[in-house]
């Protein structure tokens, strides 16, 4: 589950401020993703880190029931490649926007990181972008 205030955020970023049309939560399309651009052939995914199995400072490992949460993020991280190589087969094209770049001390500037979002939808040879914190 993306988080959604984060999600929103991003949203409102774009929609308003650079008048894209979009759709969200797409369910007809492999995992749903969070924000879909018709017109441009483009879906965006807005990750939380921990979920996601981002390798990042926002992603610890739980100290209970390590083993189930392993197992429950593991399945998500393969979840997440399998959808992103069917939307790509089906040429989609697909970002991916971690929590950690907007969020936590490695966030990048939101002006900056929208504006590479709306740099790459405007880029039709760009099939995959992955945006994410500098924290590591
Ligand atoms: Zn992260």
């Amino acid at each position: 589950m993306p988080d959604f205030s984060l999600l929103l955020i991003t949203i409102g970023f774009i929609a308003c401020a650079r008048g894209f049309r979009f759709r969200l939560h797409m369910k007809t399309l492999p995992g749903s993703p969070d924000i879909v651009l018709p017109k441009y052939k483009a879906v965006i995914f807005v990750n939380g880190c921990f979920w996601h199995g981002h390798h990042c400072h926002l992603s610890t490992t739980p100290k209970t029931r390590t083993a189930f949460w392993l197992t429950k993020i593991s399945d998500n991280m393969s979840r997440d490649m399998l959808s992103h190589n069917r939307l790509l087969a089906a040429d989609w094209r697909v970002a991916v926007v971690w929590e950690c770049a907007m969020k936590g001390r490695g966030r990048q500037v939101f002006d900056a990181l929208i504006d590479n979002l709306v740099d790459w939808i405007h880029d039709p040879r760009s099939l995959g972008i992955e945006l994410a914190g500098d924290a590591g």
